[in-house]
């Protein structure tokens, strides 16, 4: 087809992305639901054009502010252990950063709220998510230790920085069988864990070895 060989980078990307897809799934990711968000979000918007090329390879990339935009493998994770097969209606992003998580979640998810500590980038993660056209997603300046009470309680609740402590309020914020995937740093490693909410309590699971950037009190 001479049409996706001359395509431009659209459609050089959107074969990339296919590719990507491939990948995600012999690394193990099994959801076709978040197979096919990751296949239709466009990584290569979210990052600096500098490093589009790069987009798609599996590997976390500097978003400025000494912050990194997690892996492909990292995100579709991520987004597989919240989802756990269910349909999502609200939920919660801790750390937008770019934005590009963000967009994947409202690719499967109802409603997605999503908070960052840092203005420059939440300013850069509105205009990439305009440019995709999303429109599901509301964004919000401040400390996502606090999550948003108001429109609790969420499906799901990701965390894209490193805690030492669960936070309380977030677990508060959680519906009924509803799941919180963050990462756990401990003395030596970080662990990605999955915290679902059940009628007895809250039931904790630690998963794959992982490395995040911590998570950071206040607003700046
Ligand atoms: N999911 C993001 C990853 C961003 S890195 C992406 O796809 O780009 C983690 C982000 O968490 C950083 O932008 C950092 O500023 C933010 N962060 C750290 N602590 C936070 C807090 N307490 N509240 C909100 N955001 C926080």
């Amino acid at each position: 087809m001479s049409a996706s060989r001359h395509g431009g980078i659209g459609m050089t990307s959107q074969r990339t992305r296919l590719r990507m897809v491939e990948r995600l799934r012999r690394q193990g990711i099994r959801d076709e639901v978040v197979l096919a968000a990751m296949g239709e979000v466009p990584r290569h918007i979210f990052v600096d054009e500098a490093l589009a090329s790069r987009a798609y390879e599996d590997i976390a990339l500097p978003l400025g502010f000494g912050q990194t935009i997690s892996s492909p493998y990292i995100v579709a994770r991520m987004t597989e252990l919240a989802r756990s097969g269910r349909a999502l209606g609200k939920v919660l992003e801790i750390g937008t950063g770019c934005g590009y998580q963000t967009a994947v979640l409202a690719r499967l998810a109802k409603e997605v709220y999503s908070i960052e500590r840092l203005a420059p980038l939440l300013a850069t993660a509105r205009r990439h998510l305009r440019d995709v056209r999303i429109t599901n997603a509301r964004l919000r300046h401040g400390d996502g230790l606090l999550g948003v009470p108001e429109i609790a309680p969420f499906d799901a609740i990701l965390m894209a920085a490193a805690a030492t402590h669960v936070p309380a309020a977030l677990l508060e914020q959680l519906a009924a069988g509803g799941r919180m995937v963050l990462p756990m740093a401990g003395n030596q490693e970080q662990r990605l864990c999955v915290i679902e909410r059940t009628a007895q309590g809250y039931v904790e699971r630690k998963m794959d070895q992982v490395k995040f950037v911590p998570l950071l009190p206040g607003v700046e």
